[in-house]
């Protein structure tokens, strides 16, 4: 599902460059619950976010279901990233304004997809999450980890190939990160692959594999026998 060889980002900010992803390979397949982990600062978020689409690599290739991702233009990596990937952040960017189901049904909007059918499914969605009765609150009406289930709603709606969080339970408490775990596990139970970025060891544990990130580089990836979340809710 993804594959990249030899990946090099730098940042330049006025005359200094710094060399944050110094080689990377590692490959997703189908289906996979991997974790990247690294200590703040270890270039987890740029390495989530090229393979997001959201930036692009200075040296290296980025294979996504078999497509190369290099200099597409604007309309088309937003065509792969809608048809692709879904997000979800640490801060959750839900929209403040709208409601929960207005925000999962929002990139639908943008995919055109047809007012009845955007409702039913984001509908469906939130019911999925276990969020049917919140469906006309507005995010500051929500819990954290409700917030962070809307947003799982919403990146699921499109049905992407991948799922991609950066920190998803960064700013939870212990017991709502599990339960944001648990319905991670859920998802990636009924075949989604999803890669989640961390720096806490035992979310990384409650996902299959492991990818260790430290200066830039890979330093271990390795099988983990998966801890199920449930057992903590
Ligand atoms: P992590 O997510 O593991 O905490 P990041 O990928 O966010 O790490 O950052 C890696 C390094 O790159 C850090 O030193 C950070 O300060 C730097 N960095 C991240 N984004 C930018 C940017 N847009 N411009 C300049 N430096 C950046
Ligand atoms: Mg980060």
């Amino acid at each position: 599902m993804i594959e990249i060889t030899n990946l090099h980002k730098s940042y330049k900010t006025g005359a200094n460059s710094l060399h944050v992803l110094k080689g990377i390979n590692f490959s997703v397949k189908e289906g996979e619950l991997v974790s990247i982990m690294g200590s703040s600062g270890s270039g987890k978020s740029t390495l989530l976010n090229i393979l997001g689409m959201l930036d692009e690599a200075d040296e290296g290739s980025y294979m996504l279901d078999n497509v190369p991702i290099k200099n597409l233009n604007e309309k088309i990596a937003a065509k792969y990233r809608n048809k692709f990937l879904g997000f979800i952040f640490q801060s959750f960017n839900l929209i403040g304004y709208k409601t929960a189901l207005d925000n999962v049904a929002m990139p639908l909007y943008y995919q055109g997809m047809k007012r009845n059918e955007r409702i039913d499914r984001s509908m469906a969605y939130l019911e999925k999450v276990g969020l049917a009765d919140w469906a006309t609150h507005l995010p500051n009406q929500l819990s954290g980890g409700q917030k962070q289930r809307v947003a799982i709603a919403r990146a699921l709606a499109s049905d992407p190939k991948v799922l991609l969080a950066d920190e998803p339970t960064g700013a939870l408490d212990t017991k709502t990160s599990y339960e944001v775990m648990d319905l991670i596990q859920g998802i990636n139970d009924e075949g989604k692959t999803i890669l989640v970025v961390t720096h806490e060891d035992d979310i990384a544990h409650m996902t299959k594999r492991i990818v260790n990130l430290k200066d830039g580089l890979i330093i271990d990836d390795s099988k983990v026998n998966q801890v199920k979340a449930i057992q903590h809710v």
